[in-house]
């Protein structure tokens, strides 16, 4: 792996970590390696590139072209990504320990991205309103100015270019700052960007600290819109300093997603489902279906029968292609997911599979850790109601559809939920009835960049995706054009 220190820019000016100090060190999660190494921005690089970003937003033309003409760059910029996409998709490998076909699914969808808000520019549509007097009405989306993008380690460039296409598709000029564990690929998107022609200033990446350059770009009193993807404690740490500032807050936040399983479901397809919407990215992913519900009269079958699913996953190095599962994303993070195993042991629950470290010598080095299976739990226990984020999946018996929807909705979070079953009817009557953000039927996991995104309860506030996505990042003036006749009376 290249150990050169990456550099980041702000404006003219290059950061290059040069002396040392101001570096961050991405380990490889496979093998403990080196992935790279990152210039770490500072406190004070935020003063500069805030100042940078509003001297972009303010004479650069971008806010001021036709959303068509920033089209253009948008597309450029998914057609370059898509250009580079072996070389991102390693680099992700190395940066996330994800396994290789994850990262190239990641870089293709980052890509996407651009390519579908640069179509949404092309469609922009604002609103004529009916008027109510002699005049013209309109509401038009205008930019907020400088908006921060805060983002967490588990999906790195995807995260960022969510954030990013539709912002600068708005108008915004745009500050990146992603997670100290995986800071390169933001690097690379922002080289990207540059060479497909984004006017400098428009996206800056600070890969920093959170507690340090997160915690400025929130306080900044130049940014005017935080987005925010990662755990809910921080996020309701910048919500809360938003709420002070009066500045709008887009928050994708954690969850404890409930996956049903009715008697009547197609048996294995929904053991696949079960087991590909928990140990899939090694159940590092926000939506993963970490709370399963199998209904009581076939729950003996399916629990036998996902515990050998299980036992077939093969976890391995991640650029092997017959790797199913790689390592979690550090040490202190496998820590904190084998301490939860220990915990779900303590409070009565048993581990029918995993709750390990993998035995294979090629692995030592890496942080892996075994897919698990728990049961015998109460869903008031922590490990059933808290987030996890790994390779760990409480089972639950159920009785009937009222029982399952008050033990699914008995959580804070409400991000998604999952269930398979034959019953056309029911599935739509318990799908409404789920407090989740997404709700997939006969299926898991499946999102796309045109249908919204986010949380209900402590997993969020916002949608980022589709045309929801794109009002994100705008706010609304209306405009009213007089056509009197007569001057106005009083
Ligand atoms: P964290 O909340 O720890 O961190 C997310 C980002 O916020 C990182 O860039 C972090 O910086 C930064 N940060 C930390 N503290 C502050 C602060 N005080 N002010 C500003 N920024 C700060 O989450 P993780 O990175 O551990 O990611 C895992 C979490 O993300 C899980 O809970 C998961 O559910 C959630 N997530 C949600 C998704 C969704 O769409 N709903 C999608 C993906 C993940 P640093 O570099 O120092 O860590």
């Amino acid at each position: 792996m290249d150990t050169q220190i990456k550099s980041f820019q702000v404006g003219d000016a290059w950061r290059s970590g040069q002396d040392g100090e101001h570096v961050i060190v991405s380990i490889n999660p496979a093998d403990g390696s080196i992935a790279g190494k990152v210039a770490r921005a500072t406190p004070e690089d935020v003063d500069n590139a805030v100042a940078v970003a509003w001297d972009a937003f303010r004479n650069q033309p971008w806010r001021r072209l036709r959303p068509d003409q920033r089209a253009t760059t948008l597309y450029e910029i998914g057609r370059r990504i898509l250009l580079e996409k072996d070389a991102l998709a390693r680099l992700q490998m190395a940066d996330s320990g994800k396994p290789l076909k994850e990262c190239v699914n990641m870089v293709t969808s980052a890509a996407g991205h651009f390519r579908y808000y640069a179509a949404v520019c092309e469609t922009w549509q604002n609103e004529v309103t009916s008027p109510r007097g002699e005049y013209f009405s309109l509401a038009l989306a205008e930019p907020f100015g400088v908006v921060a993008c805060i983002t967490p380690w588990n999906s790195p460039i995807m995260n960022e270019a969510q954030k990013a296409a539709p912002a600068l598709a708005a108008g915004n000029a745009v500050l990146i700052k992603p997670s100290e564990e995986t800071p390169q690929l933001a690097i690379e998107l922002a080289r990207i960007c540059a060479e497909a022609g984004l006017p400098q200033g428009l996206l800056t990446v600070l890969p920093g600290l959170g507690e340090d350059v997160g915690a400025a770009l929130v306080k900044h009193p130049g940014v005017r819109m935080v987005s925010f993807t990662g755990g809910t404690e921080t996020g309701r740490v910048i919500g809360s300093i938003a709420g002070q500032r009066l500045i709008p807050v887009g928050l994708e936040l954690g969850g404890k997603s409930p996956h049903i399983v009715f008697e009547d479901a197609d048996f294995d397809k929904a053991v696949a489902g079960v087991a590909s919407g928990i140990f899939g990215s090694a159940g590092q992913s926000c939506v993963a279906g970490s709370r399963l519900f199998v209904q009581k009269s076939i729950y003996p079958r399916f629990i036998e029968a996902l515990v050998e699913r299980t036992r077939a996953i093969r976890v391995g190095m991640p650029d092997d292609p017959g790797t199913e599962m790689g390592p979690l994303v550090s040490r202190a993070h496998r820590d904190k997911v084998a301490a939860y195993v220990d915990l779900a042991r303590q409070e009565g629950g048993k581990v029918l599979i995993g709750g390990g470290l993998p035995e294979a010598p090629e692995l030592a080095n890496g942080w892996f850790y075994m897919p698990t299976v728990i049961d015998g739990l109460s869903n008031k226990a922590r490990a059933c109601q808290e987030e996890i984020f790994g390779p760990v999946l409480v089972a639950l018996p159920f009785e009937d559809e009222a029982d399952v929807i008050t033990q699914g909705n008995d959580t804070v979070f409400g991000l998604a939920a999952g269930m398979w079953t034959g019953d056309y009817a029911r599935a739509w009557r318990v799908a409404r009835e789920l407090d989740a953000g997404s709700v997939w039927i006969n299926t898991y996991k499946q999102s796309h960049i045109a249908t919204p995104f986010g949380g209900f309860k402590d997993s969020g506030i916002g949608r980022e995706k589709g045309l929801h996505g794109l009002r994100l990042y705008s706010q609304v003036k209306s405009l009213y054009w007089g056509m009197h006749e007569k001057p106005l009376s009083l």
